[in-house]
């Protein structure tokens, strides 16, 4: 099955295949609830037209389900389509395109028969085209169908010779008892991100969407999983491999001489299960621990396995950074052209766009490249060629002058850190390196494996001085340089693209760095966008649309169609209890900005508010709080005032650890108190719990929001993202640095409060503690569905006897 591009000079528009009617049935494994079945025809619609989807759901509707649903749906009839019209199409060879009839000459000049003539012979080659593709595929078709055959056959036997060990010759089956081996050891991650790469027959999701798709028809489907792990996983082999090689210069050679040499190939690519094993990858759902398991039982390589099969596969499964960095994409062999992108949980898309791009190179790693390249040039000096000398000594240079931005000057003010961004063209200027070509630096490292060579290098002087070699980049796999190397490509950026942030650190220089900031996360969209089909961006949160919009598409991609989509819940509204309180005890308005919130007047207010709460609420109560410093300043202040003792009266108090590894110990002490009678979980907006954690049913009966999480506006960077914003193309007079500024707040809002309504059965109460949250400017960004049932209230007293009805109606 393909989608494959239209030929140059395509068919004439009546010999375009005709367009798909949206079905009714999605080959869901339930009977879709109606906003699921809106969904799954919108996402059908929109794929067929192409163009950019922003896809909005809550979560818990099955929103992942009805994506994969679909999707599948509109491949699977796409694929019928494109049949259909090369069967017509074959039956009527001869038949002449429309323009044909048109008079004696075109418009270029020409006589209409040269015209007809070459259309004809165009659309003839665009039929050779699809025939080829279809016979292609008809033959993996058979071909995966008889591994299916042979493998269900193999399984049977494995089964039958389980249950009766030993073989009718009275010898032990020796494939007998190795089944266990493919069952993953590890806990399969979920993948962030889907890419559909709609070129075979075979389909992968993710794990947990792979369970709730097992009824599917359609459920002979493959996960390839996470490439670069079991990249990771072979870096150590390569190394193993390197160092039993008989030559022990063969990495530190320079790289004239390395060029000439020939590199040994590892045994494991050789292995002649190799052959089968990517289209063996296809035939069942495989995570990646499985497929390792797979081939290294065959004593085959599972990376290039994977690599391989991601052509052919129907659906690939990969995490964020696989799709959205290019130079990782196409090393994974992941092709975009005429496929269809969806990337699934894509609230923090432009975020997650510009930390993958975004590039920070530590003085200790400047440093570390200098030292390596000064000794191996010095080493090789002599038989380094002329134009690589050259190269290497620009290197040196930049190295040396990134070195000196970076380093602070001994003297008095050297006591405290300092900090400049500035445009890139600014930074090269001031380290006097705006003469060094870049992209040329970058080719020549990449041309020449540099870095690899020098991480041989280092290696071997580290061992012999009995070091440890990688401490500057924490890996013993990456050189120093090769992080500087993501630098340079970095700052090739276009100059309004990224700023560069230079920090001398008065505590030394693995704390100084220089740091790339990409501001326009959609110089990196443009070409995912251009080159797909149609890419969709789903969420539960993806209120204000506006921003992904404005943020995704840069004046190439201005003009792409953008369809929006946004659900209501599963859950009714009356199973939800939103409130706003607006007003302190003393009839002032309740505002915490920072500077109110940080009066004792405001904390004893907030403490008092909080017991009254905790009173009311039955089971788990979580409270999210707007920074790790306010919650450890409120608790510390509750404590004096014995807030907390009050408090705790009601519900024992679990807080938030800052370390991730104690995440799990928490949550469980809180669930367990919670069925003891109820306890209280202190969270921060954007910490750990805030994303990624379930509070389903007794675990979150109420979420409390104190104030507005707005980031903090004096930070530079935040600073010159809105300067950048402001700096765009105005739409009206909307202030568009202070839009995204809000938009940050309340993104984080949404991500908070929805943590409480997971399912159809649940409910929940959500209490705003801010009268900011009542203004229909704040209210437009919180989710329609949560805001329908919105009460505001001015005492706490009418705020518990909501609740009070809402919990006693929720009872009954
Ligand atoms: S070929 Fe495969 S098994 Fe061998 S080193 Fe490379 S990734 Fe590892």
């Amino acid at each position: 099955m393909a989608t494959a591009p239209a030929p140059a000079g395509g068919p004439s528009p009546n010999e375009q295949p005709k367009p798909l009617a949206t079905p009714v049935d999605f080959a869901f494994p339930f009977e879709p609830y109606s906003i699921q079945r809106d969904f799954m025809h919108r996402l059908y619609e929109t794929i067929e037209q192409g163009g950019l989807g922003i896809f909005e759901s809550p979560t818990g509707t099955g929103k992942s389900l009805s994506l994969l649903c679909g999707a599948l749906r509109w491949l699977r009839d796409h694929e019928q389509r494109m049949h259909d019209h090369l069967q017509e199409q074959l039956q009527s060879p001869d038949r002449r395109p429309d323009t044909a009839k048109a008079g004696p000459s075109t418009n270029s000049g020409q006589p209409s028969w040269i015209t007809t003539q070459a259309q004809k012979s165009r659309r003839l080659e665009a039929l050779q085209d699809e025939i080829e593709r279809q016979e292609r595929l008809q033959t993996k078709q058979s071909r995966l169908e008889r591994l299916r055959a042979k493998s269900a056959q193999q399984r049977l036997e494995r089964s039958a010779s389980r249950e009766a060990p030993h073989t009718s010759s009275g010898r032990i089956d020796p494939l007998a008892g190795l089944d266990h081996l493919s069952k993953p050891a590890l806990p399969v991650e979920v993948d962030e991100c889907w890419l559909g790469d709609y070129e075979s027959e075979d389909e992968g999701f993710d794990s947990q969407t792979q369970d709730e798709h097992s009824d599917n028809a359609e459920a002979h489907a493959t996960k390839l999983g996470d490439l670069s792990r079991i990249n990771e996983k072979c870096m150590d082999m390569q190394k193993d491999q390197r160092e039993a090689r008989q030559d022990p210069d063969a990495d530190e050679a320079p790289m004239d001489k390395r060029a000439k040499a020939p590199a040994p190939g590892c045994p494991m690519l050789a292995a002649p299960s190799m052959k089968s094993l990517p289209d063996r990858a296809l035939l069942q759902p495989l995570d990646v621990e499985e497929l390792a398991a797979m081939a290294s039982r065959e004593k085959a390589c599972a990376y290039y396995a994977a690599r391989k099969a991601v052509a052919p596969a129907e659906l690939v499964v990969v995490p964020y950074n696989m799709l959205l960095h290019k130079s990782t994409r196409l090393a994974s062999g992941l092709q975009l052209t005429n496929n269809v992108v969806i990337i699934d949980e894509a609230h923090n898309l432009m975020d997650t766009i510009a930390n993958i791009h975004s590039v920070t190179v530590t003085g200790d790693i400047l440093l570390g490249a200098h030292r390596d390249l000064l000794e191996y040039c010095q080493r090789y000096k002599a038989r380094l060629k002329a134009k690589n000398l050259m190269y290497v000594k620009q290197l040196l240079f930049t190295l040396k002058r990134w070195l000196m931005a970076v380093k602070k000057a001994d003297g008095l003010e050297s006591q405290t850190d300092s900090e400049r961004l500035q445009p890139v063209n600014e930074f090269l200027f001031a380290t006097e390196t705006d003469h060094v070509n870049l992209f040329k630096l970058l080719t020549f490292c990449e041309r020449s494996e540099i870095s690899r060579k020098l991480l041989g290098f280092a290696e071997r002087r580290a061992r012999q001085a009995g070091q440890v070699c990688g401490s500057e980049t924490g890996s013993k796999h990456l050189s120093p340089l090769r992080v500087v190397e993501t630098l340079f490509q970095a700052l090739s950026n276009s100059n309004r693209d990224g700023r560069v942030l230079v920090k001398q650190a008065h505590s030394g220089l693995k704390q100084s760095f220089i740091r790339f900031l990409l501001l326009n996360p959609a110089v990196y969209f443009e070409e995912i966008l251009q080159s797909a089909r149609a890419v969709i961006v789903a969420g539960g949160t993806m209120s204000p649309v506006t921003d992904f919009v404005e943020q995704l598409t840069t004046q190439a991609t201005k003009s792409v169609a953008v369809h929006h989509f946004a659900c209501g819940h599963v859950v009714p509204s009356s199973h939800l209890c939103p409130i706003v309180l607006t007003q302190t005890s003393n009839r002032q308005p309740l505002r915490l900005t920072f500077s109110t919130r940080q009066s004792e007047a405001m904390m004893r207010e907030l403490g008092e508010s909080l017991i009254r709460v905790a009173a009311t609420v039955p089971a788990g109560l979580v409270v999210f709080f707007p920074s790790y410093e306010y919650e450890q300043k409120l608790v510390e202040f509750w404590t004096r005032q014995g807030v907390l003792r009050k408090f705790e009266r009601h519900k024992p108090i679990f807080r938030e650890p800052r370390a991730g590894k104690d995440v799990d110990v928490v949550l469980q002490q809180y669930a367990t108190a919670i069925q003891k009678g109820g306890a209280a979980l202190f969270s921060v907006v954007g910490g750990k719990l805030s994303e990624g954690i379930n509070f389903k049913d007794d675990l979150g009966r109420c979420v409390v929001m104190v104030g507005m999480p707005y980031p903090n506006l004096h930070s530079k960077e935040l600073q010159e993202k809105m300067a950048f914003l402001r700096s765009q193309p105005a739409s009206g007079s909307v202030d568009k640095g202070q839009e995204y500024y809000e938009n940050l707040c309340l993104k984080a809002v949404n991500q908070s409060i929805g943590r409480a309504i997971r399912h159809r059965g649940d409910f929940a109460a959500v209490i705003m503690l801010d009268e900011r949250y009542a203004t229909p400017r704040v209210r437009n960004k919180l989710p329609g569905w949560m805001m329908s049932n919105l009460k505001v209230t001015p005492t706490v007293a009418q705020l518990e006897d909501h609740l009070k009805e809402f919990f006693i109606r929720m009872q009954e």
